[in-house]
C-alpha cells in the first residue's frame, strides 16, 4: 500500500499486514507519511540536490513489540507515539492515575534512518528548515536519537492537535507540541535544541 510519494505502509510494519492495522492506525500512518515525512524527504532532496532515501526501522507497535524492544536492550517509552493509538497497559502509578489502565494516546511515529549520509548532519537540517520556515510541517517531536558512535536514528511524530480528535486531546500533554530534541546517552536524557 503506497502512502505517499515515497513511502509504503510495509516500511511501517513488524509481522503485520496493513490490512490488518485498525482504521485508526492506518489514519495516523496516513497522516504522518502525507503531512511530515513525505514533506521532510521533498525538503532534503531540495537541500542535497537529490533523492536522500529515508530507511524506517520502527514504525507502528503495539504490546508485543515493547517487549521485544525491551528484551534487545532498547528504552521504549510506555507512553509513545509509535503505538497509533493501540491500546498499551499502563506500568506506572502515576501513568494509571492520568491515562487509566491503558494508555491509547499514541499519534504516531516512525525512526527514520537516512542513506547514505550523516544522521546528524539530516537532523540538523530538519532544524535549520524548520526554524528559517523552509520547511513548513506540523508535527509532534523530532528527536535526534544517538544511540553508539555508529548508531541512531530520528524519531518524527505526528502533531497530536492534527491527529486526534478534541476529545483526545483533553487528555494529552500538549507540551510536546512543536519540539525538536537530541538524545546522546543512550535515551536516558533529551535536551531541546
Ligand atoms: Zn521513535
Amino acid at each position: 500500500m503506497k502512502l505517499s510519494n515515497n513511502f509504503y505502509a510495509h516500511e511501517f510494519l513488524h509481522d503485520i499486514e496493513w490490512e490488518d492495522l485498525s482504521l485508526p492506525n492506518q489514519f495516523l500512518l496516513k497522516v504522518l507519511c502525507d503531512t511530515v515525512l513525505q514533506p521532510i524527504r521533498d525538503f532534503l532532496a531540495k537541500e542535497y540536490g537529490r533523492e536522500i532515501i529515508l530507511n524506517v526501522s520502527s514504525g507502528v507497535r503495539d504490546e508485543k513489540d515493547v517487549d521485544r524492544l525491551i528484551k534487545q536492550g532498547y528504552h521504549p517509552s510506555s507512553r509513545s507515539d509509535h503505538f497509533y493509538s493501540n491500546a498499551i497497559k499502563t506500568t506506572s502509578s502515576r501513568d494509571r492515575k492520568r491515562f487509566g489502565k491503558y494508555f491509547t494516546y499514541g499519534a504516531g511515529a516512525a525512526d527514520i534512518i537516512p542513506e547514505g549520509v550523516s544522521i546528524r548532519e539530516v537532523f540538523d537540517k530538519i532544524c535549520d528548515g524548520i526554524k528559517s520556515g523552509r520547511l513548513d510541517i506540523k508535527y509532534g517531536q523530532i528527536i535526534f536519537e544517538k544511540r553508539t558512535h555508529s548508531t541512531g536514528w530520528i524519531h518524527i511524530s505526528n502533531s497530536k492537535t492534527r491527529a486526534m480528535s478534541a476529545g483526545m486531546i483533553d487528555a494529552v500533554d500538549f507540551s510536546i507540541e512543536g519540539k525538536l530534541m537530541m538524545s546522546l546517552d543512550n535515551g536516558k536524557t533529551y535536551k531541546v535544541v
